[in-house]
C-alpha cells in the first residue's frame, strides 16, 4: 500500500484538485470550519475519479453523523487510531461498512510517536514560530496529551474533565526525533494546557520537555498555575504562554464556567513576566454579560501588562459546546447552520472586511439587555485595530 499526504493548506480552494492525483481511497478529517469546503472537493473528486471511495473522521463528523453519511462513503465516529486499523481490514477483504465507532479511547500510553515522513519537509517546519530572537528557529506543532480537565460552556473540545498524557519520555523521544530528522529547535505546544494543572502532573511533563533542549510556546489557564511551575517552564524552553483569559469580566467568566479571580489571573501574568516569559492572551469579543465600556477596559488591561500579543476572537457558539446546544440559557439565539460562517476570527479581518456573526442575543438576556450583532462587532473591529495600531502582534 502507498500512501501520501497531501497539504493543501494555503491554497486557494479553485487549485486543490490539481494538487491530488488519483487514489483509491481518499482519508479526510474534519472540523466544522471544515466541512462544506470538503463537501465541495470530494464532489470534484468525484467526478475526475469516479472509482476513488471517501472516508472521515474528525469533530464535525462525530458530532453530525449525518452530514458525514450523506458525503462520505464510510465515516469513523470518536478518535481513530483503532479504527482506522479495523477499517483498513475490512476494505482488503472488500467489507467496508458504512460507519466505524471507536469504542474505548485511544491508549496514549502505547500509540506510536506520530510519524511526519507522509509530509514534505516544508509543511513540517516553519519559521517564525516564536517571537523576537526565536524567530528564525525552525519550529514545529506537537500533542503530548489530549482533553481538559476543565469544562467551559463556550469551547469545544470533546474531551473535557479529563486528561491523558503521554507517556513522559516518549515526550522527549518526540522531540529528540523532531530535532534528528527535522533539524527542529522551536516547538508549538498544541496541548489545551502547555503546563499542566497540579505539580504531579506538571513537574515530569516539563522535566521531560526540558531534557530535549528546545525552545517552546503553549498556552495554559489563567489561574491554578504556580510560581515554581513557571520557573521550571523557564528552565525547560518556555519562551511564550498564551493564557486562556478570554475577558477581563469576571461575569462573563461565572457564566461561561470559567470563574476567573482577576486578582489571580494578574499575579499569574506578572510571575510570567518576572520569569521572561513572554505573554500572549485570549480575548473574546461578544460574550455574554459583558460591560458597555468593554472595549476600554480590554485595552487598559492590556497595556498595563504590556500584553504584546493578542489573540482575538469573536464568541462563536461552536457545535459541541453547552453555548451551541442549549442557546437560550445564554440568552442566545437563531444560531446558524452554515458551516462556512463558523470561521474562528483570531484577528484576521482586514479594515473594509467585517466578520459575521453566527447567532444573535434576545433583547433580554438573564444578564440584562442583550447587545446587537452590530455593536458586537463593532467592538470587535475597534478592539482589532487598537491591537494593530499599538504594533500588537496577532
Ligand atoms: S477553554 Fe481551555 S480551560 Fe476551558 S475547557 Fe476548553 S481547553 Fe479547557
Amino acid at each position: 500500500m502507498e500512501l501520501s499526504l497531501i497539504d493543501l493548506r494555503g491554497l486557494p480552494e479553485n487549485e486543490f484538485v490539481s494538487h491530488i492525483p488519483e487514489n483509491d481511497i481518499f482519508l479526510y478529517t474534519l472540523t466544522t470550519l471544515d466541512f462544506n469546503e470538503a463537501e465541495r472537493l470530494v464532489q470534484k473528486l468525484r467526478d475526475i475519479y469516479p472509482i476513488a471511495k471517501h472516508i472521515s473522521g474528525g469533530p464535525h463528523i462525530t458530532l453530525f453523523p449525518q452530514d458525514g453519511e450523506r458525503v462520505f462513503d464510510a465515516i469513523a465516529l470518536g478518535e481513530g487510531e483503532n479504527s482506522i486499523i479495523e477499517l483498513f481490514n475490512d476494505i482488503f477483504n472488500s467489507e467496508l461498512k458504512p460507519i466505524y465507532r471507536q469504542g474505548p479511547l485511544s491508549d496514549l500510553q502505547t500509540i506510536p510517536i506520530p510519524s511526519r515522513k507522509w509530509l514534505p519537509k516544508s509543511s513540517v517546519v516553519i519559521q517564525g514560530l516564536l517571537n523576537k530572537e526565536y524567530l528564525k528557529h525552525n519550529g514545529t506543532s506537537t500533542l503530548f496529551s489530549r482533553g481538559c480537565p476543565f469544562d467551559c460552556h463556550f469551547c469545544s473540545n470533546l474531551e473535557k474533565g479529563s486528561v491523558r498524557y503521554m507517556p513522559y519520555e516518549t515526550i522527549t523521544q518526540e522531540i529528540e526525533y523532531l530535532k534528528r530528522e527535522y533539524g527542529v529547535n522551536a516547538l508549538a505546544l498544541k496541548d489545551d494546557n502547555g503546563i499542566p494543572v497540579g505539580r504531579r502532573f506538571a513537574r515530569p511533563w516539563l522535566e521531560a520537555i526540558g531534557k530535549a533542549d528546545i525552545k517552546w510556546r503553549g498556552q495554559s489557564r489563567a489561574t491554578g498555575v504556580t510560581e515554581d511551575m513557571v520557573k521550571l517552564a523557564k528552565d525547560s524552553g518556555c519562551v511564550e504562554i498564551a493564557v486562556g483569559l478570554e475577558t477581563i469580566t469576571p461575569k462573563s467568566m461565572d457564566i461561561l464556567n470559567k470563574p476567573l479571580n482577576l486578582t489571580e489571573a494578574k499575579k499569574y501574568l506578572l510571575t510570567l513576566q518576572k520569569h521572561g516569559i513572554g505573554i500572549r492572551i485570549h480575548i473574546i469579543v461578544g460574550l455574554p454579560g459583558e460591560p458597555e465600556n468593554v472595549v476600554d477596559s480590554t485595552l487598559k488591561f492590556c497595556d498595563e501588562f504590556g500584553v504584546n500579543s493578542v489573540l482575538l476572537s469573536l464568541l462563536t457558539p461552536l457545535p459541541g459546546t453547552a453555548m451551541y446546544n442549549n442557546p437560550s440559557s445564554f440568552g442566545m439565539k437563531n444560531i446558524t447552520k452554515n458551516w462556512d460562517d463558523f470561521r474562528v476570527a483570531f484577528g484576521s479581518f482586514d479594515a473594509n472586511e467585517k466578520p459575521k456573526m453566527t447567532f444573535e442575543y434576545e433583547k433580554e438576556t438573564p444578564w440584562g439587555k442583550g447587545k446587537s450583532s452590530e455593536e458586537i462587532i463593532d467592538n470587535y473591529m475597534i478592539l482589532q485595530e487598537a491591537f494593530r495600531e499599538g504594533s500588537r502582534k496577532f
